[in-house]
């Protein structure tokens, strides 16, 4: 089981001889081992339920030392027989956080860690409520790596957005550039009636007789001011 490779696995969660009187029963979490006194590492963070030894009827009796952290989910994360609880009731834990020592307090024949999982945290902590811690924390960390990759994912076509709205805006702003030369051009070409300045340099009457009717658009007015002007040289020399 990857999540406890770290660990010897003495006895799994399931069906089992009793270690005590050989009986056939239900093993209702997984034993692991280090060494004694190894600082055991919560392997899910939490709230701590209860720290301390457990009382008979109370939902611990027989595990000796125990600490039971519930997790986000409302399951409830039990460390038994630990030789003493290095936390208080109350207190949050994140993984990777010492809980206690391993030890052999309690219903053990030796020092050893008993993990166990429940799905309740009330009456008696959830006892009886027991789940494959294994299977437990390997979901749990799976659906930690999806939501990873779909953080990732978010953040890769959000910046993907970012630059396209990046290349609108240029597109924009080049379109919004050619209306600007398009509505100059169109200035230029639209019909006017005698400028002002053709006026004050040929007078009102120029081109009587000569076009019908006196509009054009600016560059008309430009060719007939040239022609005027070389008319006007012509005449002097
Ligand atoms: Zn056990």
């Amino acid at each position: 089981m990857k999540v406890f490779e770290d660990w010897k696995i003495t006895s799994p969660y399931g069906y089992r001889a009793d270690p005590i009187n050989g009986n056939q029963s239900f093993h209702t979490g997984i034993d692991l081992v280090k060494y004694h006194r190894y600082p055991i590492p919560a392997f899910i963070g939490g709230v701590v339920l209860f720290a301390g030894e457990g009382v008979a009827g109370a939902g611990f009796g027989g595990y000796g030392n125990v600490v039971a952290l519930m997790d986000e989910k409302g399951y409830v994360h039990c460390y038994c027989h630990l030789d003493s609880v290095a936390v208080a009731k109350g207190q949050t834990l994140s993984k990777g956080e010492i809980v206690g020592y391993q030890g052999t307090t309690g219903r053990s024949t030796g020092s050893h860690l008993h993990y166990e999982v429940r799905s309740k945290d009330s009456p008696s902590y959830g006892y009886g409520s027991h789940v494959d811690p294994g299977k437990y924390l390997e979901a749990l960390f799976e659906n930690e790596e999806d939501d990873e990759m779909m953080k990732e994912k978010v953040a890769e076509l959000e910046s993907q957005v970012a630059a396209l709205k990046g290349e609108c805006q240029t597109l924009l702003n080049t379109a919004e550039a050619h209306v600007e030369q398009i509505n100059a051009l169109k200035a230029l070409l639209t019909d006017q009636n005698v400028p002002e300045w053709f006026t004050k340099e040929f007078g009102e009457d120029a081109l009587n007789g000569i076009v019908d009717s006196p509009q054009g658009p600016n560059l008309f007015w430009r060719l007939a001011a040239v022609a005027f002007r070389l008319r006007k040289n012509n005449n002097q020399s």
